[in-house]
């Protein structure tokens, strides 16, 4: 099956097509600046796309589009065939992801115009963590913050977590529901996942993407009393908008080790750069107290999985992560873990106690797969 694979945001479109058969990516693309006076809205910018693809696909036709959605809420645990009531329930969420499910929407109702025939299929961020337990997801906040404001841990990145899963458990010759394992998702977003019988059981991130793991520009977890005591003492901090910005956009790897490149992370610590070698320890050990956890959760992980941008690239950072890990018995296998490929792969030694992957995570077919399923379902 052709599917179109659509990201819509605020001012952009990126797109891509797979063939969910042979995996191949046919074209891919991104509209820029909607609003601005060449592309001035959604629709305008699905008509570009529409007369790219006639001219790249050579004839053939896609036979149906998959949305990356990111917040499902408490509905949706799978993907999901839209149609307009499901379009009103995505915009219904949106005081939960303000500035993603406006976008996704926009963008569906565009499709709708330009393709009406087209089948559609929603593909959530949070549906794979729909499976963790309350004892997990609640915080032990008044309960009125939950049932009347939704506030509870969601947790995202479901269908990288959800693919490398299953990409894992193919790796080992285990049946998915065999699988328990903790995947460590390290993008400029970061996240990690407990796995239980192939499903999640708990995750990093929790209402919304800025909890858990120190990350390229996020804080991850503090305190929430600093937050508190930042309103009351810091200059320049007065309003919960201050608050968001400076904990999403000025904190986490680059506000205290100047890049949140990992590539240039390991080049400072290598010359020595204290301020880099501090946020590196840091993040390591961030995670690797996760990591401990999730251990206990999963009632002992067969696996660590590493993925996204850091995940697969990065040895220096794994080892970094490992090198904490000794009392679980974790050994890399450390010719494995420098090695540079593109291909799911495993970099613990014979003698590990449990197996380090690498499994390189791919979203765009994760979405395309599951529309093709969605669909097939009904
Ligand atoms: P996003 O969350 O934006 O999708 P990615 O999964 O693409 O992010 O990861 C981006 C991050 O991956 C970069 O910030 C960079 O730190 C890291 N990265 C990419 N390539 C390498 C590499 N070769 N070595 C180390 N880190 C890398």
């Amino acid at each position: 099956m052709l599917v179109l694979v659509i990201n819509s945001g605020s001012s952009s479109i990126k797109y891509q097509v797979r063939d969910t058969e042979t995996q191949e990516v046919l074209t891919k693309g991104l509209i820029e600046e909607i609003g601005s006076s060449e592309v001035t809205d959604h629709t305008q910018g699905l008509d570009i796309i529409a007369r790219r693809l006639e001219e790249e696909l050579g004839g053939r036709k896609i036979d149906a589009a998959g949305h990356r959605v990111v917040h499902g809420g408490e509905r949706f645990s799978e993907p999901v065939v839209i149609d307009n009531e499901i379009v009103r329930a995505i915009e219904r969420l949106a005081p939960l992801a303000p500035l993603h499910n406006p976008a996704h929407a926009l963008g569906i109702r565009a499709l709708m115009n330009t393709w009406p025939d087209l089948p559609q299929v929603a593909v959530f961020d949070t549906a794979f963590h729909r499976t963790m337990p309350e004892h997990a997801w609640r915080y032990a906040v008044p309960d009125e913050w939950y049932t009347k404001h939704g506030m509870r841990r969601y947790g995202f990145h479901g269908t990288s977590h959800d693919y490398v899963t299953g990409q894992a458990a193919e790796l080992l010759g285990l049946e998915r529901s065999d699988f328990n394992g903790i995947i460590a998702h390290l993008g400029n977003g970061a996240s990690v996942a407990a796995i239980q019988g192939g499903q999640s059981i708990d995750t990093s991130m929790g209402y919304t993407p800025l909890a858990g793991l120190i990350m390229g520009t996020r804080s991850g977890d503090v305190d929430p009393s600093v937050l508190t005591a930042a309103l009351r003492h810091v200059p320049g901090v007065e309003t919960a908008d201050d608050l968001d910005r400076v904990l999403n956009s000025e904190s986490g790897l680059r506000a205290l080790g100047g890049s949140n490149d990992m590539r240039k992370l390991e080049e400072l610590v290598k010359a020595g750069d204290p301020a880099a070698t501090l946020v590196v320890d840091m993040a390591s050990y961030r995670l690797a107290s996760y990591i401990g956890a999730y251990h206990v959760a999963v009632g002992g992980a067969k696996a660590l999985v590493f993925t996204a941008g850091i995940g697969e690239n990065s040895g220096f950072f794994r080892a970094k992560v490992a090198e904490r890990l000794g009392a679980l018995g974790i050994v890399l296998d450390d010719a494995a873990n420098a090695a540079r490929s593109d291909e799911p792969r495993r970099i613990s030694a014979p003698d590990s106690a449990i197996d380090v992957l690498v499994i390189p995570t791919d979203e765009e077919q994760a979405i395309a797969l599951a529309t093709e399923k969605a669909l097939q379902q009904g």
